[in-house]
């Protein structure tokens, strides 16, 4: 495997000598030394991520829109982790 040729970038290099990320960015002539966004490997990398990011949330008020927000990422990760979208985890609700 060979690495992405952008400096810094250590993706494997997929598609003319870059990564995906930096060939897209090639092709649409965007700016190539801006950072590229740490992708998760897993669900369960993104799943733990969002919930650590809680637990360093401060819990002062200027913090609770941004409390609130990572809570529903918290949940949006778990249900993906469980491998259910939400609309189908309603639809699997038992019937009574
Ligand atoms: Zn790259």
């Amino acid at each position: 495997m060979s690495l992405c040729s952008v400096s810094d970038c250590l993706e494997e290099a997929r598609q003319a000598g870059r990564c995906f990320a930096h060939h897209k960015r090639a092709c649409r002539g965007q700016d190539l030394s801006a950072p590229v966004a740490k992708r998760h490997r897993t669900r369960f990398e993104a799943l733990w991520a969002v919930v650590l990011a809680v637990v360093a949330c401060p819990t002062d008020e200027a913090s609770d829109v941004e409390l609130e927000r990572l809570k529903v990422r918290v949940r949006m990760a778990a249900l993906r982790y469980a491998d259910k979208s939400p609309r189908y985890a309603r639809s699997q609700q038992p019937r009574t």
